[in-house]
């Protein structure tokens, strides 16, 4: 069966998760990020959940063994099974090694889609980030509040701050975005597959371009 993959990469407050949400919404295809596949195991105190909690927290990798365990099982359901978007992996060369490897079918038809942003709109977007911890919806205190102060708008579930989304976490994560990249990005431009957009600009513009590469590559 001919797969579509979206592996959507970028440092965290690139506005990852936003573009995710324009992909699944354009093509029906789910959203497998294994950061929220976590803070789900952790909401709910699974054996992983709890084994992650403070990984998590600090902004530092989960262990491979555990992301593998949680993405198979996720790409395994029905849903899956004519694509998905990647959100949020590969995140070292291990895992791209994996993707690559064990995840990635010749028929596959691939689509890599960096996300760029500087670190000063990173770290304003991400101290002012609030997440529905029942379904992952995100809000900013500035540009994206709430209608109900402090409430999720699709739930009412009270917002939180993400704990790796403190300045001491934001600094590790992006550090580690910077190494982990690397090799991605070799990897993705030798597939001539790689769509590049600028994370700050206005998202009605990004959604523009990224439909418009997509469609040159189909
Ligand atoms: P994210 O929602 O993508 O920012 O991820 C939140 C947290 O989940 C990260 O800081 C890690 O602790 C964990 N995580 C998410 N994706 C991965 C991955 N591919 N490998 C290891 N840990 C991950």
């Amino acid at each position: 069966m001919l797969r579509k993959i979206y592996i959507l990469f970028g440092p965290p407050g690139s506005g990852k998760g936003t573009q995710a949400q324009f992909l699944v919404k354009k093509f029906g295809l789910p959203d497998v990020s294994p950061g929220e596949l976590l803070r789900h195991e952790e909401t709910m105190q699974t054996r992983i959940g709890k084994k992650i909690a403070k990984t998590m927290k600090a902004g530092k990798l989960a262990g491979d063994g555990l992301v593998k365990k949680v993405l198979l099982k996720r790409l395994k359901m029905a849903d899956a099974q004519n694509g998905f978007i990647l959100d949020g992996y590969p995140r070292d060369r291990a895992q791209l090694k994996f993707l690559s490897k064990k995840i990635i079918k010749k028929t596959d038809q691939l689509y890599f889609i960096e996300i760029t942003a500087d670190s000063r709109t990173i770290r304003q977007r991400l101290s002012y980030r609030r997440v529905c911890p029942h379904d992952g919806a995100t809000y900013h205190l500035l540009n994206k509040k709430p209608k109900r102060a402090g409430k999720c708008d699709l739930c009412g579930t009270k917002l939180i701050r993400r704990e790796d989304d403190y300045p001491q976490a934001i600094a590790r994560r992006l550090r580690d975005y910077k190494t982990s990249v690397k090799d991605l990005l070799v990897y993705a431009k030798k597939t001539k597959r790689l769509i590049k957009l600028d994370g700050t600009a206005p998202l009605t513009r990004t959604r523009r371009e990224l439909s418009k590469r997509l469609k040159e590559l189909n």
